[in-house]
């Protein structure tokens, strides 16, 4: 794989006021970027520094598993984000959220639900499970969903560093606001498609 982080899709300001630009620049710059220099450390005399992340994630434990999979989870969590974003999904994925939760509604309030409910440092994810149903689920620490054969839609990072600049402790306000001001739902269908 390439040590490189793949470039935002839009400015460090662009998701303000629900995202500052001062959490951007932390989080991409320093925390995302120290994932991937770790990973650099860690893998460099490994046979699977030859290999793409996600084989690097489906087959490493411990340091270059945690790191690995932060890099992963980060990037997807970046295209899970647009400036104008919420709204309503369509097509196929509106169809889908509606049959298994009722309506986006429901399933807006589930995932705050699941996403504030999630004890410590992780991850909460909309997938795709191998029986082909959507589910969201909550991932501890760097956890990711491909490990147990999910196709990832769209994540969103609870690890306090992703909020307390702009919320403090109230984690909730940040997962409104992901889910009403910023959900790239256009990333998400791309993601079903590919699944499909
Ligand atoms: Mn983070």
């Amino acid at each position: 794989m390439k040590f490189e982080l793949d470039p935002l899709a839009y400015d460090m300001n662009a998701l303000e006021p629900h995202i500052s630009a001062r959490t951007m620049e932390f989080h991409y710059t320093k925390h995302h970027q120290t994932y991937m220099d770790k990973l650099k450390g860690l893998i460099k005399d490994d046979p699977l520094a030859e290999k793409s992340l996600e084989e690097i994630i489906l087959q490493s434990e411990g340091g270059i598993f945690n790191n690995a999979a932060q890099v992963w989870n980060h990037t997807f969590f970046w295209n899970s984000m647009q400036p104008q974003g919420g709204g309503e999904p369509d097509g196929e994925l509106a169809g889908q959220i509606d049959s298994e939760f009722g309506s986006v509604k429901d399933f807006k309030e589930k995932f705050l639900n699941t996403a504030t409910g999630a004890f410590g440092s992780g991850w909460t994810w909309l997938v795709r499970t191998p029986e082909k149903r959507l589910q969201i689920l909550a991932t501890a620490n760097a956890e990711n969903p491909l490990r147990q054969g999910h196709t990832p839609l769209l994540t969103l990072d609870v690890w306090e560093h992703a909020y307390y600049l702009d919320y403090q402790n109230r984690r909730p306000e940040f997962i409104q606001a992901f889910l009403d001001h910023l959900i790239n739902w256009r990333f998400a269908a791309q993601n079903l498609q590919r699944a499909a």
